[in-house]
């Protein structure tokens, strides 16, 4: 192919349509030739035109093509075999169409393909939620109701530790960090052999122990899901509905995406307060091992009075613990049943 062969079709007055990308791609995947489809121009682009991408990278079928040569690049080398993926993009100053090398792109085109890439990705993410949405819309009911139940919990807990920080302040944040030193495993017989016990539920002490804040973000999503998106065509670029799209639907996909492990979160910190865990914490403290001069937990039916001495000072703290507060939590299996993982992934 020589210079007086290259095609120049200056035929879109705007950006090209999906119909024509789509068709154009089928082209591509059936003919290993994107440069021979009908209003596609192998001509040089000026070094500062404008770019708008219209595809990601698509490979394409090089052995297909006419001795199997790899496609020529309209940038770098518009006559002589290039490469072998490549991107759609259309050019408006010129108002033509091409199919471009992607790695020589950025060098030929510098920030106008900083830019054009930077738009092709809100593009695309718009478009993922749009698909997204009626997916999340169709499960709003079963996802209010693990979200409710979850939520109720996260107050629960959440209320039990602000009480507990209330009226034992440092408390958690001592008992946390010596069992975290510890990989949270404490003797519980001061023979030898014996085998060293896992304290349960040290979530529930950790500084960032916020189940509440997380359920409430859900509570939000939840209901921010029941709502209609703005309209948008792809051509709003970063405009206000782009915006408002990748705000709502990111936050509902991080938010979604957490739910198994905050439900992990609730149910592991509860195990803090089973019978048998406190008793380990007071036989660790009888073996001498402990920081703890004195740890007692008195339990009285839902009542759960402790007191404890260390070099750190006294703490004295009493909570109702429910005996059912994680009956009724959401299983992860339930939580799978809702399908979110296939949709949000
Ligand atoms: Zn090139």
């Amino acid at each position: 192919m020589n210079d007086s062969a290259l095609h120049s079709f200056p035929i879109f007055d705007e950006r090209p349509t999906t119909e024509y990308i789509d068709r154009w791609r089928q082209f591509i995947s059936e003919t290993g030739v994107p440069e021979d489809f009908e209003g596609v121009s192998t001509s040089k682009p000026n070094r500062s035109a404008n770019v708008i991408l219209l595809s990601d990278e698509i490979r394409v079928p090089t052995a297909m093509r006419p001795g199997g040569a790899r496609v020529p690049c309209p940038l770098c080398s518009p006559t002589a075999p290039k490469f072998g993926t490549g991107r759609m993009a259309y050019f408006p100053d010129d108002r033509a169409t091409r199919f471009i090398g992607h790695r020589c792109a950025k060098h030929y085109l510098g920030d106008n393909y900083v830019e054009a890439e930077r738009i092709f990705r809100i593009e695309a993410k718009c478009a993922e939620i749009i698909a997204l949405w009626p997916k999340l819309q169709s499960r709003a009911t079963e996802i209010d109701a693990i979200v409710n139940r979850i939520y109720g919990k996260a107050r629960k807990l959440t209320e039990l530790r602000n009480i507990i920080d209330i009226q034992a302040p440092g408390f958690a944040s001592f008992l946390y960090n010596d069992l975290v030193a510890k990989g949270m495993l404490i003797s519980t017989s001061r023979d030898v052999r014996a085998q060293s016990h896992k304290v349960l539920g040290m979530e529930f002490f950790s500084s960032d122990f916020e189940p509440e804040t997380a359920a409430a973000k859900l509570l939000r999503v939840r209901t921010d899901v029941r709502r209609a998106l703005p309209s948008w065509s792809i051509s709003d670029g970063e405009g206000e509905a782009s915006r408002e799209i990748v705000k709502r639907g990111s936050s509902a996909i991080r938010r979604l995406r957490e739910l198994p492990a905050l439900r992990d979160l609730i149910a592991n910190s509860a195990d803090f307060f089973a019978a048998r865990n406190l008793r380990a914490l007071e036989q660790w403290r009888a073996t001498g091992a402990s920081p703890f001069s004195s740890l007692t937990f008195k339990i009285d039916g839902e009542r759960i009075e402790t007191f404890a001495e260390s070099y750190a000072g006294r703490y004295n703290w009493s909570v109702i613990f429910p005996k059912d507060l994680i009956a009724h939590l959401p299983t992860r299996d339930e939580i799978d049943a809702l399908g979110l993982l296939e949709v949000i992934n």
